[in-house]
């Protein structure tokens, strides 16, 4: 029909976080995982969602949490996006990656995975992650996702003052593992970030410093290991005006509480997937977020990391 955006032909992610759970308390964690869980959307609500996007073909869902691998049903759900997506990833601490779990995790289909590594030694990982054995358990992960055959391990590092400094080290570690590539993101003061990340944030000096370290270092290690940097900002931004400009979103994200929204660090909410259907939320919901000006008022209210936590709240459905 003329005029009506085609959100079927340009998704090109499908985010899910799949359970609130989480084995670890990590100070940075956005979006406060942990906790039983009990409100979670089932396995059976997470199936629903995957078979409503199967017309859309996504590039890529990405089961992500808490910790996707403490969720019953996992290998169930990859399979199943694996029917309706040929990028199917996940965003793991690794503690519960085993030998046998990477080989399951390969059999039903997962193609790109991300181990959270927060260091080259370990007291930098632990001590921010709060889990003395996790770096042990993150690089094991790292190694035995590649033996068992996933085609992209990305590593990724959050910098702050415990580990800004290790850069050449991180990328030797990365290397060594074997990974495909290094991705790097800041601290958000966002979520546990806001309430306990004010000593281990970067200030803007040290962040220049790692900045420029950084685009020294990844140029050297470019023909041995991809490096990249998100800037969870600069990306929203991007989100919304493409959004405000065209009406059709190219990043769907849902959340454990079944809330439907448009990007995970900068939400827009558009529905519930327990109030409405999938269809409903991205047809009406969507629509009625841009007609109310939502990311309008985005692009308005943030220009920097600080502005987040504000702009995560101000628009809850
Ligand atoms: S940052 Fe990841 S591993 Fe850490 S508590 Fe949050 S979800 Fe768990």
């Amino acid at each position: 029909m003329p005029g009506v955006p085609d959100i079927k032909k340009n998704l090109e992610l499908l985010s899910i976080d799949i359970t609130s759970k989480c084995n670890l308390c990590c100070a940075h964690c956005y979006n406060e995982s942990g906790g039983s869980g009990e409100k979670d959307i089932s396995q059976d609500e997470i199936l629903g969602i995957i078979d409503a996007v199967k017309d859309y073909k996504p590039e890529n869902i990405c089961l992500c949490g808490g910790e996707p691998l403490l969720k019953d049903g996992v290998m169930e759900m990859l399979a199943a996006a694996s029917r309706v997506s040929p990028g199917v990833g996940m965003v793991s601490n690794g503690l519960l990656v085993t030998p046998d779990v990477a080989g399951k995790l390969k059999e039903n289909g997962l193609k790109t995975i991300q181990i959270s590594l927060d260091g080259a030694k370990e007291y930098q990982h632990d001590s921010l992650r709060g889990l003395s054995g996790s770096f042990k358990a993150a690089c094991s992960a790292v190694k035995e996702l590649k033996r068992a055959g996933i085609r992209t391990v990305v590593v990724d590092m959050i910098p702050n003052r415990l580990n800004y400094l290790c850069l050449e080290e991180y990328f030797e570690l990365c290397l060594g593992l074997g990974a495909d590539m290094v991705r790097f993101m800041p601290f958000m003061p966002v979520g546990r970030g806001g309430k306990f990340g004010a000593d281990l944030m970067l200030d803007d000096e040290e962040m220049l410093a790692f900045q420029r370290n950084l685009t020294e270092i990844r140029k050297r290690y470019k023909p041995y290991i991809l490096a990249e940097w998100d800037d969870p900002v600069m990306s929203a931004r991007y989100i919304c005006r493409q959004i405000a400009d065209t009406g059709i979103p190219k990043i769907i994200s849902v959340f454990a509480n079944g809330d439907v929204a448009t990007d995970v660090y900068a939400p827009v909410y558009t529905g519930n997937i327990r109030e409405s259907s999938f269809k409903e939320i991205l047809d009406t919901g969507l629509s009625k977020a841009r007609e109310a000006g939502r990311f309008e008022d985005i692009l308005g209210g943030l220009h920097n990391l600080n502005d987040l936590e504000d702009i995560r709240h101000r628009f809850k459905t």
